[in-house]
């Protein structure tokens, strides 16, 4: 499918693919079948392969040694990315743009340039169990103490905490009237992981529960300065939003690709199975949803490196979400079909796409919270000001 992307972009697009193509794709079903965990080696090898493509410092200020890409382009990369089942690409670290702005010197020598090395690797403590959505009303809080702050609360679903060495902790201040992120090493006294739950997908990345007791962390550790409050935590979301979109993209082109294949093949009634319009009905409108998901995505992108107003560029990451994440699960959804009794089967790649992607709908915002803030945005801007 053609859409007008630069040649930048289209040729980090080649590099991601043959990147998924010859490094991650081929070992979906043994991770499937094996708790989401590959053999180290195989791992280390995919790890070492993607920081040598420069995928940990896609985003990185040339400033600081990165290749500081376009957003279509890291939106081009994270699309076939996207393409790949059990969370296979996430075997590398991502330093982000944002975190350059955020982070004092020492924090960026001792936590993101390591990052964009792949020397260490980051987990995000925001969400806690009785505020959920609405993180404005988050319960941790970070008492000042002398040189340190006191970090107290409960954390859930801390995605690659098990696999991660540092941890980003959102607390409110309550002395200071404010809310900030702390950077806390793995292993400091006073956090314990207290549930690991099993969830739908089958990932090496676990989803734990963290209790923070008491946590001690030197002042230096907290990021930004007084008032930052969350906005680098709404850098971080616009982000993921993006990038969820791209990589719903990339799965939702490859369900139709792969069952579309299975239905030239499949003989029913001694024709394929593509030659059945019930079939043909659920392609076109796969493929319909595909093009709009692919261009909205791909012109988000493209406002970003326009630097266009940035609570547009935020309804417009909301949109992307939104749209795009549903629009996968759809596709996910008539792919098994299509599949039959074979796309039920966890070897299949639409059975792992359809729990995969459920999730998409839901983390870094539900689909609901996306479309309160679409249309607070709508109701306060206006149409013009999207
Ligand atoms: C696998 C997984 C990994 C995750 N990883 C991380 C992570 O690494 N770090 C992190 O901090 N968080 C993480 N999350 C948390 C995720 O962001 C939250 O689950 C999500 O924001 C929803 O919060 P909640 O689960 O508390 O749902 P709730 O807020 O309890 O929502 C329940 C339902 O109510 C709806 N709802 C809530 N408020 C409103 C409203 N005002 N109007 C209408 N409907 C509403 C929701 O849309 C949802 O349908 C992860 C979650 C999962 C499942």
């Amino acid at each position: 499918m053609h859409i007008d992307i630069s040649k930048d972009a289209l040729a980090w697009q080649k590099i991601a693919r043959a990147y998924a193509d010859n490094y991650l794709l081929p070992h979906e079903v043994e991770a499937e079948l094996n708790d989401g965990v590959l053999p180290a080696e195989i791992t280390r090898r995919n790890k070492e392969r993607a920081i040598e493509l420069g995928f940990t410092a896609i985003d990185v200020p040339r400033s600081h040694g990165g290749l500081e890409l376009p957003m279509e382009s890291q939106v081009a990369i994270w699309e076939q990315l996207g393409r790949v089942t059990n969370a296979l690409s996430w075997c590398f670290p991502e330093a982000q743009s944002w975190m350059f702005d955020a982070c004092s010197g020492e924090q960026l020598e001792k936590y993101i340039l390591p990052m964009m090395r792949g020397e260490h690797k980051e987990c995000y403590a925001i969400t806690e169990a009785g505020p959920g959505s609405d993180i404005s009303g988050l319960e941790a809080t970070a008492t000042r103490d002398g040189d340190d702050y006191v970090l107290n609360g409960e954390k859930w679903y801390v995605t690659s905490a098990n696999l991660a060495s540092f941890f980003w902790f959102q607390a409110r201040l309550p002395d200071e009237d404010d809310e900030a992120l702390f950077l806390v090493d793995q292993g400091t006294d006073g956090i314990e992981m207290i549930a690991n739950p099993k969830f739908s997908h089958t990932y090496a990345s676990h989803h734990p529960t963290y209790l923070f007791t008491n946590v001690r962390v030197p002042a230096s550790q907290r990021v930004g300065k007084p008032g930052d409050g969350m906005s680098f935590t709404h850098s971080w979301f616009r982000h993921e939003r993006l990038m969820i979109g791209a990589r719903s993209c990339g799965a939702a082109a490859r369900l139709i690709e792969e069952a579309m294949a299975f239905a030239n093949e499949r003989m029913i009634d001694g024709a394929p199975l593509s030659e059945k319009q019930a079939i043909q009905f659920m392609l076109a409108d796969s493929v319909t949803e595909l093009y709009a998901s692919r261009l909205m995505t791909y012109e988000a992108a493209r406002a970003a490196d326009r630097g266009d107003d940035l609570k547009a560029q935020h309804s417009r990451c909301s949109m992307v979400k939104l749209y795009v994440s549903e629009m996968a699960n759809r596709v996910a959804d008539r792919a098994v079909q299509v599949f039959g009794g074979r796309g039920y089967m966890r070897e299949n790649v639409a059975e792992r796409f359809f729990r995969e992607l459920r999730v998409d709908r839901i983390w870094e915002g539900t689909s609901e919270i996306q479309r309160l803030i679409i249309a607070r945005s709508l109701l306060k801007r206006g149409l013009d000001g999207m």
